[in-house]
């Protein structure tokens, strides 16, 4: 970086929290200007006092776009310089981004790490909740017995060389709710689908088959509240227990481009 670029970089320092700013920027009435986070906080401008203004800052934002940043996780390792344009797309593939244990409020665990190492602290540290492959059979023990309760379980699956989270939910009310999460990059999400298969097809019934597309990753708290899922009923469920009453399922992750490729 050269000084004069450095000079520009400084202009993007947010007066409150001395972060960068980035798009959305915000400004006063008189045009001083701030970070989304603090002008969300601010009642008034800290430095002329005038009130909050309406508009953006959109010369700036554009030209945030052709200045170059250092990475977010400067402090982590990262030496990246990257231009504002492909910031967020940095940030979000980073091999020094700190993200939180994906069970840190279901296992009150407060690991933090590099996207590279969650699977490996998963396997480590939860491994009743972290499976391996493309194609995982699962059993949950005493289905029969659960009766119209609230149950759930999740689990973090390597497949792929990417991570899914996969998770179900039962209601009171006998819903049964099932979602897989994507958890790598935004732009890849199209590219895979998952399909359940619930009960055994030696049973006396035939085994429930559901597929759908992934969903993006959400927040730990919002995972039993999808967007989207597959839907199933307990009592059919119940119908498909082996004779001891354990609910056999099978997961498939699907890579999409690799389907088609199979078909043609
Ligand atoms: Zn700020
Ligand atoms: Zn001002
Ligand atoms: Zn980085
Ligand atoms: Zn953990």
């Amino acid at each position: 970086m050269t000084d004069s670029q450095k000079g520009v970089t400084e202009e993007f320092e947010c007066p409150v929290c001395m972060e960068y700013m980035f798009p959305p920027i915000h400004q006063c009435t008189m045009g001083h200007t701030f970070c989304v986070t603090c002008f969300d906080k601010i009642r008034r401008c800290p430095t002329c006092r005038c009130p909050k203004g309406v508009s953006r800052a959109y010369a700036l934002e554009r030209i945030h776009a052709r200045v170059t940043f250092p990475c977010k996780y400067k402090l982590e390792g990262c030496n990246e310089k990257i231009l504002g344009v492909n910031l967020n797309q940095h940030h979000e593939v980073c091999e020094f981004a700190n993200n939180p244990c994906p069970f840190a409020n279901a296992m009150h665990c407060r690991w933090y790490g590099p996207k590279s190492e969650i699977i490996h602290h998963c396997r480590k540290v939860h491994p009743t909740n972290t499976q391996s492959g493309n194609h995982i059979i699962l059993k949950c023990p005493l289905f029969d017995l659960l009766g119209l309760q609230s149950a759930f379980y999740f689990a973090i699956i390597q497949a792929y060389g990417e991570q899914f989270q996969f998770c179900w939910s039962l209601s009171p009310t006998g819903i049964m709710k099932w979602s897989m999460y994507f958890m790598g990059k935004a732009s890849d999400i199209k590219r895979y689908k998952y399909q359940i298969s619930i009960g055994k097809p030696n049973g006396d019934f035939e085994p429930i088959i559901m597929s759908a597309n992934c969903e993006q990753m959400v927040e730990e708290h919002d995972i039993f509240e999808p967007k989207y899922c597959l839907l199933s009923n307990y009592e059919n469920m119940r119908k498909r227990c082996n004779k001891n009453g354990d609910l056999h399922y099978e997961i498939q992750i699907i890579d999409k481009a690799f389907e088609n490729l199979n078909k043609t």
